[in-house]
């Protein structure tokens, strides 16, 4: 499909892209370039890639495919590093997670003749680095496409084939829509998270009240999604700011309503909520993006 793909940043996402390729045989040479030594090496050695190097502009350079796959912060300074290096005609993409920003933030910066299509592939674990990642990561998961202004239509359609073949689901849409869905089905989920796990916290450092020991009565689920990568879920919150802000004034106004019923005893009110949120469940169950055994819906 391709004869040299680059993958910058070969993380859990970067290396599970790496596997992918190479299990199903999608590109003749995977390279990767990683900021540190001791990734390159480790890339190596696992058989991740066939060649990596700190030198991002070597990698790159004679690539038909770039994946840009580390942090949202990361982005400037490598496309400022890149742009000179990239082959005419080669199509480059990313997993981000938050899209507008970063789409005009590369088509300034980027030559006419390369086309620049935005991916996110909606999967993922709370783990990181390039050991955590596995080929079948995007089995099933959807991955969105957010095309810009310099996506060409030809490539559109090849990088869709691609994803496809790495085992996703693949829907195209803009980036201003992306970045507001997944403000509510993923960014707001984590906050959520992050905030329960942090209240818990608290709570345990002024008395311990066994936080740990009883955690599955439904905080265990939580301490999952909060254990995600810190700097990655900087970066979205902080390029999602607009959308994240509004789905929280929301959550507010839902939660003092939730806060009023219980005060009141609103047995009614408690109930229709909680039955109609009951539904979603088998929703997604039905859907295939999760099974219903208590794992997590992990394997
Ligand atoms: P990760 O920490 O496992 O990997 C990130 C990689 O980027 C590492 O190899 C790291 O060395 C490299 N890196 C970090 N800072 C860098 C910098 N300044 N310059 C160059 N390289 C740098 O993270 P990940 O989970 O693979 O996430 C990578 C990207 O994928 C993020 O942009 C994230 O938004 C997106 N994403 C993550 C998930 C998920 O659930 N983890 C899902 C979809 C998309």
């Amino acid at each position: 499909m391709f004869k040299r793909v680059c993958i910058i940043g070969c993380g859990l996402i970067g290396s599970s892209i790496a596997r992918g390729i190479k299990k199903n045989k999608l590109a003749t040479k995977v390279v990767s370039s990683n900021r540190s030594n001791s990734t390159n090496k480790k890339v190596i050695r696992l058989k991740i890639v066939d060649e990596a190097s700190s030198d991002t502009k070597k990698m790159v350079r004679g690539s038909d495919l770039i994946i840009i796959a580390s942090p949202l912060s990361s982005y400037k300074n490598i496309i400022f590093k890149i742009k000179g290096s990239l082959k005419k005609g080669a199509i480059l993409t990313d997993v981000g997670s938050v899209k507008k920003n970063v789409i005009s933030l590369i088509e300034k910066n980027i030559p006419k003749n390369i086309s620049w299509i935005s991916s996110h592939p909606i999967a993922g674990t709370e783990d990181s680095g390039p050991e955590s990642g596995f080929s079948q990561l995007f089995k099933n998961k959807w991955c969105i496409l957010t095309p810009g202004k310099q996506s060409n239509n030809k490539d559109i359609k090849l990088l869709e084939k691609f994803w496809k073949k790495l085992g996703s689901r693949v829907d195209v849409m803009d980036a201003k829509q992306h970045d507001y869905i997944l403000s509510i089905t993923s960014h707001m989920p984590h906050l959520i998270a992050y905030n329960i796990v942090n209240t818990a916290l608290k709570i345990k450092k002024k008395k311990d009240r066994n936080i740990v020991k009883y955690s599955a009565g439904g905080l265990r689920d939580f301490t999952r999604i909060a254990a995600s990568n810190p700097v990655m879920w900087r970066d979205i919150f902080i390029q999602n700011r607009k959308n994240t802000s509004k789905i929280i004034d929301k959550f507010i106004k839902n939660l003092k309503d939730l806060k009023k019923a219980i005060k009141n005893k609103n047995e009614k009110k408690l109930e229709k909520i909680f039955t109609k949120t009951k539904k979603i469940r088998k929703e997604i169950i039905e859907a295939g993006q999760d099974i219903s055994r208590p794992d997590f819906g992990r394997k």
